[in-house]
């Protein structure tokens, strides 16, 4: 018998390839809607062609360097990534042996799973608790060498409070991976950002995708003790941030503080109008924390066609554990969003 050409245990795993839109309003992916960083623009718009022409630092030094004076931690408890994704891929790569368990509340973030898989783990599910936080006592039942908890998380935007993180640490002996690619919008919350260096098995996650505006250059980050960072970084390979990148997200980070404040504020505000009207049209949103509402309805599927035939592209998840059917809709300038409660309301009519 010939060997089969591609990995068994691979056999069915997705190319992630979320639905085409022609949308003219597209609010699927929660990214910043008000704009890319100004400063980081007009860095790209100086740079030299030795940027294009010769590689990278190999491992972002400046950035890594800017990240640590903003965070208060030290350049070797930072490691930075092509996307947030690439550091949830290194840190499961880096900490289990294929086969091992890793344990996420359920729902969250789509792309754990797969990751799971393409690093040989076990993915095991474990339902939110009703108010949308992660289950400590059941993530810590599955035994899982890793545990990734998301807060706000994505897609309902609620909410773990950090004792809860702290407890998995303290009763457990996984590595736990908190993403924050939310954080920015939830800024009344304590993050466990400084403090993750000298938590040991903690790994805590940011992305410049959501508040900072650059989802397009591909660029996130992850603070830990050094141990844990060293194993993320050599996990990641080299050269995983590119030269435009680097010199974007550390312009940005150096000079467009207020700037990524200011649209993550107005991101706020609209969340709370929009919540609001939500329910003035009888739909219940969750108690979302993120640049998104996150709404349970009888048929996401139906609805999210609906406004797309509006020209309006939700995001639709279907039999989710705990809340069933919801649609995701991020947030955009006010005027935006009032063409979207214009549509969800003349949908509900009919
Ligand atoms: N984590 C969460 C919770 C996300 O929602 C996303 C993007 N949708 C990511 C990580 C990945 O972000 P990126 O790779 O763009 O940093």
């Amino acid at each position: 018998m010939p060997r089969p050409m591609l990995r068994p245990s691979l056999r069915g795993a997705p190319v992630y390839a979320p639905a085409a839109t022609a949308c003219a309003i597209d609010l699927r992916d929660n990214i910043n809607l008000w704009g890319a960083p100004p400063h980081a623009i007009d860095a790209l718009r100086t740079v030299d062609s030795s940027a294009v022409y010769a590689y990278p630092a190999v491992a972002a030094g400046q950035l890594t360097a800017a990240l640590a004076r903003v965070t208060g931690v030290r350049e070797d408890e930072v490691a930075t990534g092509c996307g947030s994704d690439d550091l949830i891929d290194a840190v499961f790569r880096a900490v289990a042996e294929p086969g091992e368990v890793v344990a996420h509340p359920a729902p969250s973030f789509s792309m754990v799973p797969i990751f799971a898989q393409l690093n040989g783990l076990v993915s095991t599910p474990v339902p939110l608790t009703r108010d949308g936080a992660a289950d400590a006592d059941a993530l810590r039942a599955t035994g899982a060498r890793i545990i990734y908890v998301c807060s706000p998380n994505n897609p309902t935007g609620t909410v773990t409070p950090t004792e809860t993180v702290r407890r998995l640490l303290r009763e457990t002996d996984a590595v736990v991976v908190l993403d924050g690619a939310y954080t920015e919008f939830a800024p009344e919350l304590d993050d466990l950002l400084a403090e993750a260096p000298s938590l040991e098995r903690l790994l805590v996650l940011g992305t410049f995708s959501k508040a900072w505006g650059l989802a397009g250059l591909r660029v996130g980050y992850a603070v830990g003790s050094a141990t844990l960072v060293q194993a993320v970084r050599a996990s990641v390979g080299p050269y995983a941030v590119n030269a435009l990148a680097e010199r974007a997200a550390v312009a940005a980070l150096e000079q467009d503080a207020d700037w990524m404040r200011a649209c993550a504020g107005q991101a706020i505000e609209c969340r709370a109008r929009f919540t609001d009207a939500l329910r003035t049209l009888g739909l219940s949103p969750l108690d979302s924390r993120g640049n998104f509402a996150c709404v349970p309805v009888s048929d996401a599927r139906a609805l999210a066609a609906r406004l797309a035939d509006r020209g309006i592209a939700v995001r639709a998840f279907t039999a989710l554990p705990v809340y069933g059917d919801v649609v995701r809709i991020g947030m955009a300038p006010w005027p935006v969003m009032e063409r979207v409660l214009h549509a969800l309301g003349e949908v509900l009519a009919t």
